[in-house]
């Protein structure tokens, strides 16, 4: 018999397999990164066992204190920074994870581009862009991304995508459409967008990484 959470993310695979073909894009070319934030070890090991590998998490402490033992357990986990990170805390993001998905100002830039000479590695980096230009949300604007891309490069800092949350309440789809282009228009090949509510419209509309987390883990509480 299939856990519960084998049969959770059996159901979002073939949904995303499902828009992947629609799009008539391959499913491989989407990555399903499981958001474990909150979830404690015991909650994650049986998704670890039904097959999932790639894992967001919000916070570089929380992560910190719950992975390695779990990465000790089984080899090949790949760890993805989804949420804010201080540039204090850049160093240690770089040792920890495999993809950083929050770069989002000047300062971290900076602080990023250090770190991971330090470090000799460089995890996979998007820019996240504050694609509805709201107020309280994170990310760089729109029309500040040129220039934060440049910055990058002059620090010798690659980016390899784009990651969005679009405002709730509305239709995602066109703010995946413009994401896809202004990753497009920059030459970035990886977009980072779509959550439990939303996956199978960002899968059909370019996402190369869906974050899910309510829709494989049942509600945060
Ligand atoms: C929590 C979180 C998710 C997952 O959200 P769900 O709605 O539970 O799938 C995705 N992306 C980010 C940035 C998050 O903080």
């Amino acid at each position: 018999m299939m856990s519960e959470a084998a049969e959770r993310l059996a159901k979002v695979r073939a949904d995303i397999a499902g828009a992947a073909q629609r799009a008539q894009r391959r499913a491989a070319d989407i990555e399903l990164i499981a958001v474990s934030k909150t979830h404690d070890a015991n909650a994650i090991r049986p998704l670890i066992a039904a097959g999932q590998r790639h894992f967001g998490e919000n916070r570089v402490q929380e992560a910190a204190a719950k992975w390695p033992e779990l990465q000790g357990e089984t080899p090949g986990i790949i760890l993805h920074l989804i949420g804010q990170l201080q540039s204090n805390k850049a160093e240690e993001a770089v040792a920890l994870f495999d993809a950083i998905h929050s770069v989002d100002r000047s300062s971290l830039v900076q602080a990023l581009a250090k770190a991971c000479d330090k470090a000799g590695k460089r995890p996979q980096l998007f820019i996240q862009v504050n694609i509805g230009d709201e107020e309280q949300k994170g990310g760089c604007t729109v029309a500040n991304l040129p220039a934060l891309l440049t910055e990058a490069k002059n620090a010798g800092l690659s980016i390899d995508g784009l990651m969005a949350i679009p405002p709730a309440d509305v239709d995602p789809a066109p703010y995946f459409a413009l994401l896809d282009e202004l990753a497009e228009r920059h030459g970035l090949p990886l977009r980072s967008m779509g959550m439990s509510g939303d996956y199978e419209n960002a899968a059909m509309l370019g996402a190369t990484h869906v974050r899910v987390g309510t829709a494989l883990f049942g509600s945060r509480g």
